[in-house]
């Protein structure tokens, strides 16, 4: 008897990992290149320094190297732990998508439940009904019911109730301000939005309430990233 992987659905996990071999794989393609990806790299620096009448020692090209790998492998160990959680190989399939207005419109409605299983207490001194209505208006904007100036005089009504005091420092309540703000606000953060969202509440929803909700607003997504070769 084994656990299938939640990611596929096709595959038995792979124990410690939350995930399946496969979809393991997938992700750590993402995150490790081959030692050939750095050997190119030095290559192509060696040729630089080369027409410039330098020469790059050997012993630096391959400590060069060396490190590149090590310090991707480093990273990914970090993210792997006691084992690759499942929500963390979702949200690389969801956030692998290009991040239209669409798609914008389907990550904000994902993040309005996401919200809803968070503890009320972290968002005082905003009570549930308030965030809540903030957040249907978020939702109301951008399924295009009401325009921007009404989208703007929302958000600094909300912001007097629950500042958005330290935008740099993210937690609970800079999530839901998210929720209303524009493509603009975000720079590389709109390519990432749920991995800025995870990091910004770590620890407070179970992995199994993130694969719930990313599978019901993203199955089709997720099923697609983990059919297509890598
Ligand atoms: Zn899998």
């Amino acid at each position: 008897m084994y656990v299938l992987c939640p990611v596929c659905e096709t595959n038995p996990v792979a124990l410690p990992h939350k995930v399946c071999q496969t979809c393991y794989g997938k992700v750590k393609a993402y995150y490790v290149q081959p030692r050939e990806h750095f050997e190119q790299q030095q290559e192509k620096m060696r040729l630089q320094w080369l027409a410039k009448g330098e020469i790059l020692p050997p012993e630096t090209i391959a400590r060069n190297i060396a490190f590149g790998l090590k310090s991707e492998t480093e990273r990914w160990a970090r993210i792997v732990g006691d084992g690759l959680s499942a929500a963390f190989v979702m949200i690389e399939a969801v956030d692998g998508q290009p991040p239209t207005h669409a798609f914008h419109r389907r990550r904000v409605v994902c993040l309005h439940d996401l919200i809803n299983r968070l503890d009320p207490a972290l968002f005082a001194p905003a009570n549930k009904a308030q965030v809540a209505s903030f957040m249907q208006s978020a939702i109301d904007f951008w399924e295009g019911r009401i325009a921007d100036n009404e989208r703007r005089r929302v958000h600094q009504a909300f912001n007097n109730i629950m500042p958005n005091e330290k935008p740099s420092d993210w937690d609970a309540k800079s999530i839901v301000h998210w929720m209303i703000h524009l493509e603009d606000h975000f720079s590389w953060m709109w390519q990432q939005w749920f991995e800025c969202v995870y990091d910004a509440i770590p620890n407070e929803l179970p992995d199994a309430v993130w694969c719930e909700l990313l599978m019901k607003h993203f199955a089709d997504v997720i099923a697609e990233w983990a059919t297509a070769s890598v």
